[in-house]
């Protein structure tokens, strides 16, 4: 049947993933600002990611605890 395709479409769908995770690591955070703080949708300056430090941190640490959760 269809296994050998199965099996390919899967580790496609691996490098993909391991390319993503490659480039997120390598651009760290790379995110557009929107006007509202990325951790507590507070509303901010438009060229701000973050309305504060600690914002950026929690925002940060719940990402590479998201990102090891994956796996
Ligand atoms: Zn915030």
């Amino acid at each position: 049947m269809s296994e050998r395709e199965d099996d390919l479409e899967q580790q496609t769908i691996e490098l993909h993933f391991q390319q993503a995770m490659h480039q997120t690591k390598k651009k760290a955070v790379l995110l557009t600002p929107n006007g509202e703080c990325y951790n507590c949708d507070e509303s901010i300056d438009h060229d701000q990611l973050f309305c504060d430090v600690d914002c950026r941190d929690d925002y940060e640490k719940r990402k590479r605890a998201e990102s090891q959760r994956l796996y």
